[in-house]
């Protein structure tokens, strides 16, 4: 097995240093540790990512999304647009509230949400739209927005995999009524576990306070039904030290990518769209054959990988429609997808050595064919 090489250069390899540990500690030491001061710093300190949008902290993305869609009043009989070719959180979020996902295709030779996809799938119950900045590529937001405008439909991007994304200089979650970003461990950052809802309209944000916190805002003063999808102050001392180094670590990924793009000949290397600044959450190749034995012959010469994701939404259990089949879903490019990507090691912390050994595996997979 794979696992035994010592040599394996890992997928992902989430940080936790020694600055990490003493902010934990710091307020692990100073007994207030429930959402208090360091939320509300993280909160303040995150907005500069996203144009100076509120921020709203949760406990995890998918919280995110869910409150997103709670707070803009998004529930039973309702349509939300979503990309099939995703982590399942995105439809789950929006089952979650008791509306149901339609799911759309990607754009060919991209990853992300197929914007004429999007306009066609628009019925008199859709009420909203969830791009998903996938693998660290911004979604089309130029062409969703005015889209969404014409049929009066809120936005909500699953950006869960792209902090500091931007589309013609617009960062990711400052786009729709509500950006949502998770800091799970193997995210460009991460609080251990985490979510930020962002958002420009400051009525929406007041809302997803108390949603957060069973509808209070003076405690036992409560005013709406809500949950607790509360950010812990640990986990959030712990993303305020990963959000310091952020920059840098885009910086690297970028670097990362922008070396293995100029190397890598025998795989089709990620597509990156004019004016779009991609965060490479993932370095996603295509295998246009035999995707098993290929992800073999990487591991084989110690580069570790991992496909995202293997099935598509539409096709996982939950989304399956009468007697077990998928739905009347039509989504060619998401079928192609999902059998052709594999995704290469990309963080930070590759040396050169190993930037040059992931080139060098995936150029061997063309002659191996
Ligand atoms: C990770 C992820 C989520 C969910 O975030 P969690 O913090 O794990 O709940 C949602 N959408 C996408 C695309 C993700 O990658």
């Amino acid at each position: 097995m794979a696992g035994q090489n010592a040599d394996l250069i890992p997928p992902a390899k989430p940080v936790i240093g020694e600055a990490e540990i003493e902010a934990a500690v710091r307020v692990l030491r100073s007994g207030m540790v429930v959402q208090g001061p360091e939320v509300a710093a993280f909160e303040e300190e995150f907005s500069e990512l996203v144009a100076g949008r509120h921020c709203v902290a949760v406990n995890s993305g998918t919280s995110a999304l869910q409150l997103a869609l709670l707070g803009l009043g998004i529930g039973r009989g309702d349509e939300v647009i979503v990309p099939s070719f995703s982590f399942a959180a995105s439809a789950n979020a929006v089952r979650l509230v008791g509306a149901e996902p339609v799911f759309v295709d990607i754009e060919p030779g991209s990853f992300c949400v197929d914007p004429d996809a999007v306009a066609a799938a628009v019925t008199p119950r859709t009420v909203a739209i969830m791009p998903v900045h996938l693998y660290g590529h911004p979604a089309a937001m130029d062409r969703l927005m005015p889209i969404a405008e014409r049929h009066n439909l809120a936005v909500v991007e699953d950006a869960a995999q792209a902090h500091g994304a931007a589309l013609g200089g617009q960062p990711v979650g400052a786009f729709g009524a509500a950006g949502c970003f998770s800091f799970y461990p193997t995210k460009n950052m991460h609080a251990l576990e985490g979510g930020m809802i962002t958002t420009g309209d400051p009525q929406l944000a007041r809302t997803l306070r108390l949603l957060r916190n069973q509808g209070m805002e003076q405690r036992y003063a409560n005013e709406i039904v809500g949950a607790n999808m509360r950010l812990t102050d640990v986990a959030a001392a712990i993303g305020r030290v990963q959000l310091q180094q952020l920059p840098d670590w885009t910086e690297q990924r970028r670097a990362n990518a922008k070396f293995l793009d100029s190397r890598i000949t025998g795989v089709i290397t990620p597509p990156v769209a004019d004016a779009a600044r991609h965060v490479y959450h993932q370095y996603t190749v295509r295998i246009t054959e035999d995707r098993d034995g290929a992800q073999q012959r990487l591991l084989e010469q110690g580069v570790g990988n991992a496909v995202y994701y293997p099935t598509p939404i539409h096709r996982l259990k939950p989304y399956l429609g009468e007697g077990g089949q998928p739905g009347p879903w039509d989504l060619p490019e998401t079928e192609r997808a999902a059998r052709e990507v594999v995704s290469l090691p990309i963080h930070p912390a590759l040396t050169p050595d190993q930037l040059e050994r992931i080139a060098n595996a995936a150029n061997s997979l063309a002659g191996a064919r």
